[in-house]
């Protein structure tokens, strides 16, 4: 399991308050913006503003995350250009693993893992990418509260793709050209059959 640090407890509590139990609340569900998309090659703006609207969106997020069966959402995939994520690699199966990030910063990797990656802003292709194995993150809650939260494996590798959308960047970039421009022509050829 990935090693969670303590203050990541914190931001789950705090994250639990900001949004009372009504299941009843019917979750929007956005369309994730697919490459080609200039939003998703832009960095984004840091949220200065921490209120109830904010953890209302970290919330839709997480509905269109597990909707679209993903297990990390940055906000520009929801057409939304500010810098703010949603991580969850039970993909929704414990809710005490989601992780909202809110102006992350890597501030420590250590270690190297190949393993093949997707994106739900690219559905049908994948590739391999070195990612570091363990990393800490710090962001801040939907209070604004800041923290420290480490991650492993799969959980650093969620870590680094999303905080990559945030400053604009694709796992495509991680690729070898060869790879990546082969993929690039797929999908022009998908977006010409408007198939994309
Ligand atoms: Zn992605």
């Amino acid at each position: 399991m990935p090693d969670k640090s303590t203050t990541s407890d914190d931001a789950a509590s705090t994250q639990a308050s900001a949004t009372p139990e009504t299941p009843a609340v019917a979750r929007k569900i956005y369309a994730v913006v697919k490459y080609g998309d200039p939003i998703l090659e832009k960095p984004t703006k840091p949220v200065v503003q921490f209120d109830d609207q904010l953890a209302e969106l970290a919330e839709d997020m997480f509905a269109t995350m597990y909707a679209a069966q993903g297990i990390g959402l940055a906000a520009p995939q929801i057409g939304k250009s500010i810098r703010m994520t949603v991580v969850d690699v039970t993909g929704g199966k414990n809710p005490e693993a989601k992780i909202v990030l809110v102006n992350p910063q890597l501030v420590h990797a250590e270690g190297e893992k190949r393993e093949e990656e997707g994106c739900l802003s690219i559905p049908g292709f994948r590739g391999y990418v070195v990612r570091p194995q363990f990393v800490t993150v710090r962001a801040q809650d939907l209070k604004g509260q800041s923290f420290e939260i480490r991650g492993e494996d799969l959980l650093a590798r969620a870590f680094c793709h999303e905080i990559d959308h945030l400053d604009g960047i694709l796992f495509l970039q991680h690729l070898s050209m060869l790879k990546r421009d082969l993929i690039k022509r797929k999908i022009k050829k998908l977006k010409k059959q408007g198939e994309w």
